[in-house]
């Protein structure tokens, strides 16, 4: 049995704006169930509610440079977890998690090395642990100041270091002004350390501080050691290479299946398809597309509107599909705002075709995932994308760009590859679906075979368990 403590900026169901927020939210569950005893801490942001919540902490004051920073700690037991929130109002209660209104809060750097202090804190005083399991840069600076500032505390000698990278392209990068409020080690400034460039790369610090790097799917971990992933980190990844694996996310399958979905308008799953037919009727009329569509493909879409995403390749084909095709569209999500537009303009000229939703809704997620036919991801790059396995399971064949985790998950009939980036490539496998759609029989196989598939969290946590006890 391993003590591991968990820390990231997001975690289902407190907090979430992506796929990092599901795995922190399965993943500590997972490990428990092989007999580890796991805590996840977060930031507690305002939109979380301490109600249930036991303050375990009063005042942890933190020191980072010229700052002094109280905090408090609470805790409660969620689905057999114990999870932290590092309480700080003037730094987390804020409208959004990372920005609002479209930028980013200047003070990111400050926010996320009190939170990794803060980390410590629970460490020591809360939650001694032998792992210590980071994800992405908000929770990196934990490895650099327990192998600087604390390097010979006997209470953290044998703590081994686990960095996730979840998503390489955002790093924590901030100009050197910042580097005097983060209470590092001023050699900590160089190349060797989260120098980059003459900024500070928080990323960095999880990759030269830990015992073990994990990215979230093989095809990925291979990736981002080239240029064209490494988003200016692959050498550092290269030489770093021997301590870097790939573990393929899992899906919770107690949130995302079919079976048992309470968002969803009728139950259904590969021996009984009858209730799928019924989700796309009512996806349809939530829609407000027209009443015989039901004899029409629909493709779905939920996702952020980031230039990750590759929807720039949707909008150069999406008037040619829209004006050959009989194919009808919707689509959930929000962010760069010319995308957006184009998202509204596409709704505008098609209204008997396309119709979407921008925001965040979960309940509509889980209904566009039941209710269309096929489900697009044509991701520039995708460190393991979760959307993909949620569509096998509900037997929606997702059509996606062969990249990350997507080419890891989607293999032969139960979805539609492509793999050059370019907007025809797209549009001949968006078209390889809508032929296969309409062989009624051969696409219902396919859906079956398609929601056989498994990716539950046990195979990954297996592989996590392993990777801890070798450290
Ligand atoms: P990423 O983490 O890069 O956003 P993933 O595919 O790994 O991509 O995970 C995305 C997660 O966020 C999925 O659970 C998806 O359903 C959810 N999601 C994305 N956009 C929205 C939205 N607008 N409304 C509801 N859920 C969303």
């Amino acid at each position: 049995m391993l003590r591991i403590l968990m820390a990231a900026s997001e975690a289902a169901p407190f907090a979430k704006t992506g796929g990092l927020a599901d795995v922190l939210g399965a993943l500590p569950a997972a490990l428990k169930d092989q007999g580890n005893e796991v805590a996840v801490v977060i930031p507690r942001y305002g939109s979380i509610s301490l109600d249930g919540c036991e303050r375990v902490w009063d005042s942890y004051l933190i020191y980072l440079g010229p700052h002094a920073i109280h905090t408090s700690f609470w805790t409660r037991v969620h689905d057999g977890v114990r999870f932290y929130f590092v309480d700080c109002p003037w730094l987390f209660d804020r409208p959004g998690l990372y920005s609002a209104y479209g930028h980013d809060y200047a003070d990111n750097h400050l926010r996320f090395a009190t939170f990794c202090q803060a980390v410590l804190g629970i460490l020591r005083f809360l939650f001694h642990a032998d792992i210590v399991h980071l994800h992405d840069w908000q929770s990196a600076l934990v490895g650099a100041y327990l192998r600087t500032r604390f390097n010979l505390d006997p209470l953290f000698r044998d703590v081994r270091i686990v960095f996730t990278i979840h998503n390489l392209e955002h790093q924590g990068r901030f100009g050197p002004h910042v580097f005097a409020d983060l209470g590092l080690d001023p050699w900590l400034y160089q190349p060797e350390g989260i120098e980059y460039y003459g900024d500070v790369n928080f990323m960095k610090a999880g990759i030269v501080f830990s015992d073990a790097i994990t990215t979230v799917s093989p095809r990925y971990a291979a990736e981002i050691q080239t240029p064209e992933f490494g988003f200016g980190l692959d050498g550092l990844l290269r030489a770093h290479s021997s301590r870097l694996h790939g573990i393929l996310n899992g899906v919770d399958y107690g949130e995302w299946n079919p079976e048992t979905d309470p968002y969803i308008h009728s139950r259904y799953s590969a021996d009984d398809l009858a209730g799928k037919a019924a989700c796309k009727r009512d996806l349809v009329g939530e829609a407000g597309l027209p009443a015989d569509s039901q004899d029409t493909p629909l493709i779905g879409l939920v996702s952020r509107f980031a230039w990750q995403k590759g929807l720039d390749l949707f909008a150069e084909i999406a008037w040619q599909l829209f004006l050959e095709e009989d194919v009808n569209f919707v689509f959930l999500g929000s962010g760069d705002r010319t995308l957006e537009k184009f998202f509204a303009s596409l709704s505008e000229r098609f209204p008997r075709k396309v119709w979407g939703y921008f925001g965040y809704n979960h309940r509509l997620s889980h209904k566009i995932e039941a209710g269309a036919d096929m489900f697009l991801m044509p991701s520039r790059f995708e460190p393991c994308g979760l959307n993909q396995m949620y569509s096998l399971r509900y037997g929606t064949l997702p059509i996606v760009r062969a990249t990350g985790g997507l080419d890891d998950t989607v293999h032969g009939r139960v979805g539609f590859k492509f793999w050059g980036y370019s907007p025809a490539d797209l549009l001949l496998a968006i078209r390889a679906g809508l032929t296969a759609w309409r062989d009624p029989a051969d696409w219902r196989s396919r859906m079956r075979e398609a929601m056989r598939l498994d990716f539950s969290w046990t195979e990954s946590a297996i592989r996590y368990s392993n990777l801890y006890k070798s450290l």
